[in-house]
């Protein structure tokens, strides 16, 4: 047999340089610290709340199309199981670091208290870069890091789903390799499936139209009339590229802006966002689309518009490019798009925050609701899976409202806030103390 050559994907101290300079995890502990000092918490039980409950690492082998080998890393982080199983997506990236999966999973579990579904907070991630990467290599990849985390992952331990350059096939793989190793289908131990496999009806839309529902809901609380109303968005993905569309065909939105990876274009006039999607699947980027300039990514985040849609990856907003933002409502989309420092410097400048772990709630919301149909093997028309929705996150925006109204504090701490008291309640009524 010819000598198998084994190399590192991404060498790790080309991963460790990567590392952003503002560090996810510090970031996501710092909300949680500004939002725990306004309720009198137990201090063990705060200490307990702040870290992950269950990290694990794995280094793992990959066949790639050449019949080479080459070792790759990745993560799953459970932060919290203390009101329910744990829940997040899996992430395939260059940038994927330990403590970036921290953050994601502590914001998994903020976020599904602030909607109240019966979840804790997980978060997976392999450091690779998928767009360099086959449908075999994916396959492969997915299949082994499936296989090294089968041991903490489950219908009734922790359900993965898809997040940055992770989708319906791969969750498709996943759940394939699960149920190969249990012997019996398991179609619960992932959501974000395709429809054949017991996907949800409106999973695909969740995250954007859970977006766009709290959007409606703080254009009506500061008047602004979303007919018209300008829109950029940052990332031309799952949330974003659904959330542009969604703004235009059902609020009559003008989508001046958009970008990827790749570049950012604008139209004053308004972009067709059905055709940006076709141009972007056709080219495999939005630069480049008709009647449109190319613009600076970061101008895109400062342009003169009502609604921004960050719909990236974390720390997108910075404290440099803060004083320059003019949206009124900044939806987050993605998670931990906006820096701390920046977050001062907007809120003072007047505009509306709404928060990651308010606004891309709707991803989790379905994805529980693909959970529940899956236990109980029953299927929910479209129309059912939207109204629920709609229902959990305007309750959900009208929650953290009025608790940033009682506190006196911001939409973001408000978030928190009410987060961290549902999962403390749950921990007291456990008894799961340190
Ligand atoms: P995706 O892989 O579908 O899309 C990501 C998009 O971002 C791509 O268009 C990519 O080109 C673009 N992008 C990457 N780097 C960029 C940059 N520097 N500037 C501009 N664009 C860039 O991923 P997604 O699922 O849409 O996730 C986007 C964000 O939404 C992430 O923060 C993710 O955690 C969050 N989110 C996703 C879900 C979900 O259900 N998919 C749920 C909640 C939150």
């Amino acid at each position: 047999m010819p000598e198998k050559k084994i190399k590192a994907a991404v060498p790790a101290a080309q991963a460790e340089e990567k590392q952003k300079s503002y560090n996810a995890f510090e970031i996501a502990k710092r909300h949680f610290d500004t939002a725990a000092k306004f309720l009198d918490l137990d201090h063990n039980i705060q200490q307990q709340m702040r870290l992950p409950e269950r990290e694990l690492t794995v280094n793992f082998p990959v066949e790639m199309r050449d019949g080479d080998f080459k070792m790759f890393t990745g993560y799953r982080v459970q932060h919290s199981t203390a009101r329910g199983p744990a829940k997040g997506g899996i992430r395939y990236h260059p940038d994927v670091s330990l403590d970036e999966v921290r953050a994601l999973a502590s914001w998994m579990t903020w976020k599904c208290a602030v909607v109240n579904i019966p979840y804790g907070g997980a978060k997976g991630g392999v450091i690779c870069n998928p767009k360099t990467m086959n449908r075999m290599e994916l396959e492969n990849l997915t299949r082994r890091y499936t296989t090294e985390i089968a041991n903490i992952i489950g219908p009734q331990r922790d359900i993965p789903a898809p997040d940055v350059y992770t989708d319906k096939q791969i969750m498709a793989w996943m759940m394939d390799t699960y149920t190969m190793a249990k012997g019996f289908s398991v179609p619960g131990v992932v959501t974000g499936k395709p429809l054949a496999l017991g996907g949800s009806e409106g999973r695909e839309e969740a995250t954007a139209r859970g977006c766009v529902y709290v959007i409606k809901k703080a254009s009506q609380n500061l008047n602004i009339d979303l007919r018209n109303a300008k829109v950029a968005v940052q990332g031309f993905g799952n949330a974003g590229s659904i959330a542009a569309r969604l703004l235009h065909d059902e609020y009559d939105c003008r989508i001046i802006a958009v970008s990827d990876s790749k570049g950012a274009i604008l139209n004053e006039n308004g972009l067709d966002p059905h055709r940006v999607i076709e141009h972007k699947q056709k080219t495999g980027s939005v630069v480049h689309f008709s009647n449109s300039q190319t613009i600076q990514p970061d101008e895109l985040l400062t342009l003169n518009c009502d609604v921004l849609v960050p719909a990236a990856l974390e720390n997108s907003i910075t404290k440099e490019l803060a004083p320059k933002i003019k949206a009124k409502i900044i939806a987050e989309a993605a998670n931990g798009p906006t820096v701390p420092d920046a977050d001062d410097i907007i809120i003072k400048n007047g505009k509306l925050i709404l928060p990651d772990i308010l606004a891309n709630a709707g991803g989790v919301t379905v994805s529980y609701f693909e959970w529940v149909q899956n236990n109980y093997g029953y299927g929910w028309k479209l129309d059912k899976v939207n109204s629920n929705l709609k229902e959990i996150m305007e309750n959900s925006f009208e929650n953290v409202l009025n608790i940033s109204r009682k506190y006196k504090v911001n939409m973001r701490c408000a978030a928190y806030i009410l987060a961290i008291k549902r999962v403390h309640e749950a921990i007291q009524y456990r008894g799961i103390y340190p």
